[in-house]
C-alpha cells in the first residue's frame, strides 16, 4: 500500500474535494491531532455514484461470476499483507488495542475470502408449480449500494457490507464515519491495487447529515446498508421510504447476561466483565446488563468484581493492554454523565467510574450494582465501560425484565441445564444469542437484530440476499 489516503478515493484515485472541508483525526490516546482528512462534498458524491452505475453497468455486471471471486480473494490478500499498518491506523485512529486491531483486520481479510468462495454457491432455484413448463428463479445484483458504517468497528464492519455486496455483483459506495475514515480509504486502494477495477468500491468519508442522507435519497442507490445508533436508522427509514429504497439496518443494543445458578461460575465471572467492556464498552453487543440467580450473585459479584479489576486499561499500543480509550471526549462524557446520574441516584459504583489517566479519553471499567429498572444506566445504551447487575429469584419475571427493552439485538445465557438454556434462548427476543460465552459474531451466521435493534442480516449467506433482487421466470411448455 502507498501512503496513507486522506482524499475521497472515487474511480480508481484519491480526489480532492472542489471545497476543502476537513475532518481533523485526533488520537484518543494521547489528545494529539495527527492527521486530517477532506470530506467529500455533495459534487464528489455524485461523481462517485454516477462512476459506480457506469462500473456497475459496463464492468462488474459483465463480469463472470470466477472473475468476481478471484478478485475478492486478491483483496483479502492485500488486507493481509498490510494488516501491520491497516492495524496501527486504526488504533492511532480510534484507540483500538493493537492487537485487537490486527485481529479485526484479519477478520476483514477472512470476510473476503468467505464471500469470494460464496459467489458461486449463491444461486436461485427451480420450482415445480401448478402450470405446465420450467419455473425458475434468478438472483440478480441491485446495482450502486450505499454502506454506511460507524466507528467502533469500522473495518471488520465496512467488509461485512461491501464483500457480499461486490460478491452479488453490485458495486459499492462507502461512507465511513468521520471519527474514523482512515482504514475504509486504505480499503478503496488496496482494491485497486488487487485488481478490482476502478469504480466498483468508491470511499466518500463526510458527514452522516449530508452524505449519507443525500445517499439515501440518491434514485442511483438502490440499497442503503446502514449501521449505526438506532436514531439514525430511523431518520434512513424515513428518508428511504419515498423511494421504497431497500434498507437494512444494524442499531443499537442493551444486551443481556444472564446467570443462572448451576453456571460454571467461574468460566462466566471470568469471561463475562470483557463481554462489557471490550471496546472500551463501545460494542452493540456489549452485555450491559448483568441478571444473576439470587442464590449465587454475592459469589458472582465478587468473582466479576475481581475479574474487572484484573484488566489493563492502558496505551493502546502496548502489547498487554485489555482496554484502551474512548473515542473521543465527547463519548467518554457521555458515559460518566450516565455514572454520576447512578451516584446522584445512591447506587453502589462497586468499582470504576474514574479515569485512570489524565490524558487521554481513557475511563475505568465501571461496575454499578443493583440499579433499579427504570434508571437510565439500566435502560439506555450507554456506548462505554460500563455495567449493571441485579439479581433475579423467578425466571418468568427476570424474562419479562430480559424482553422489557426496545432492543434485541445479542446477549448470553450462562447455565449447564440444557433445557434450561434452550427455554431461556426461545424467550429472549434477540436476534443473536450466545450459550456459554459471549461469542456473537460469526462470518458464516446471520447477525443482526430484533425489534429497534435493526431489520436484515449481515454476515453468512442470509446477507446475500439483502443485496439482491429475485427474478422468476416461466418458460411455458407446449
Ligand atoms: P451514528 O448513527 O452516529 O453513525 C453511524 C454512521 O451513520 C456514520 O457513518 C455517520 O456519519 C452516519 N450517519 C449519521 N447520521 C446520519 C444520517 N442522518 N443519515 C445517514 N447517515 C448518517 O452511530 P455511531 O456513533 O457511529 O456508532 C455507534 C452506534 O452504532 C451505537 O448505537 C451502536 O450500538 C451502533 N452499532 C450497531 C452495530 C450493529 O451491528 N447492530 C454495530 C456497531 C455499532
Amino acid at each position: 500500500m502507498k501512503a496513507l489516503i486522506t482524499d475521497p478515493f472515487i474511480n480508481g484515485r484519491s480526489l480532492e474535494p472542489k471545497e476543502s472541508n476537513l475532518f481533523v483525526q485526533t488520537n484518543p490516546a494521547n489528545e494529539e491531532d495527527f492527521a486530517e482528512v477532506q470530506a467529500a462534498g455533495l459534487g464528489e458524491l455524485e461523481i462517485a455514484i454516477e462512476g459506480a452505475q457506469q462500473a456497475f453497468e459496463k464492468v462488474w455486471s459483465q463480469c463472470t461470476p470466477n472473475q468476481r471471486a478471484d478478485t475478492l480473494f486478491a483483496i483479502a490478500r492485500a488486507i493481509r499483507n498490510d494488516k501491520d499498518t491497516l492495524a496501527r491506523w486504526e488504533t492511532q485512529n480510534i484507540g483500538k488495542p493493537f492487537q485487537d486491531a490486527r485481529d479485526e483486520i484479519e477478520l476483514g481479510a477472512r470476510i473476503f475470502e468467505y464471500y469470494a468462495g460464496a459467489v458461486g454457491k449463491y444461486f436461485g432455484h427451480t420450482i415445480p408449480v401448478s402450470r405446465k413448463g420450467l419455473n425458475m428463479t434468478l438472483r440478480e445484483p441491485l446495482g450502486v449500494v450505499g454502506a454506511i458504517v460507524p466507528w467502533n468497528f469500522p473495518f471488520p464492519i465496512a467488509c461485512w457490507k461491501v464483500a457480499p455486496a461486490l460478491a452479488a455483483g453490485n458495486t459499492v459506495i462507502l461512507k465511513p464515519s468521520s471519527l474514523s475514515p482512515l482504514t475504509a480509504l486504505s480499503l478503496g486502494q488496496l482494491a485497486i491495487e488487487a485488481g478490482l477495477p476502478p469504480g466498483i468500491l468508491q470511499v466518500v468519508p463526510g458527514r452522516g447529515g449530508l452524505i449519507g442522507e443525500a445517499m439515501t435519497k440518491h434514485p442511483l442507490v438502490k440499497k442503503i446498508s446502514f449501521t449505526g445508533s438506532t436514531q439514525s436508522g430511523a431518520r434512513i427509514m424515513e428518508l428511504a421510504a419515498p423511494g421504497i429504497k431497500r434498507i437494512s439496518l444494524e442499531l443499537g443494543g442493551k444486551s443481556p447476561n444472564i446467570v443462572f445458578a448451576d453456571a460454571d461460575l467461574d468460566q462466566a465471572a471470568a469471561e463475562s466483565p470483557l463481554s462489557v467492556f471490550a471496546n472500551a464498552g463501545q460494542d452493540c453487543c456489549a452485555r450491559s446488563r448483568v441478571f444473576v440467580e439470587d442464590s449465587v450473585f454475592d459469589e458472582f459479584v465478587e468473582r466479576f468484581i475481581a475479574s474487572t479489576r484484573e484488566i489493563r486499561v492502558d496505551d493502546p499500543t502496548l502489547a498487554a493492554t485489555q482496554i484502551g480509550p474512548m473515542i473521543s471526549k465527547n463519548q467518554r462524557d457521555n458515559a460518566e454523565t450516565f455514572i454520576q446520574g447512578a451516584r446522584d441516584a445512591g447506587r453502589t459504583i462497586a468499582c470504576g467510574g474514574d479515569r485512570p489517566f489524565e490524558r487521554g479519553f481513557f475511563l475505568n471499567p465501571t461496575v454499578i450494582l443493583e440499579p433499579e429498572t427504570n434508571d437510565p444506566c439500566w435502560k439506555d445504551e450507554i456506548f462505554g465501560p460500563v455495567v449493571c447487575i441485579r439479581r433475579f429469584k423467578d425466571e418468568d419475571a427476570m424474562l419479562k425484565e430480559v424482553n422489557d427493552t426496545p432492543y434485541g439485538l445479542s446477549g448470553s445465557i450462562w447455565t449447564n441445564h440444557l433445557n434450561r438454556a434452550l427455554r431461556v434462548a426461545r424467550k429472549v427476543e434477540s436476534g443473536v444469542l450466545s450459550i456459554n460465552t459471549h461469542s456473537s459474531v460469526h462470518i458464516e451466521a446471520p447477525f443482526g437484530g430484533y425489534k429497534q435493534s435493526g431489520i436484515g442480516r449481515d454476515l453468512g449467506m442470509h446477507a446475500l440476499d439483502g443485496y439482491s433482487e429475485v427474478k422468476n421466470i416461466f418458460i411455458a411448455e407446449s
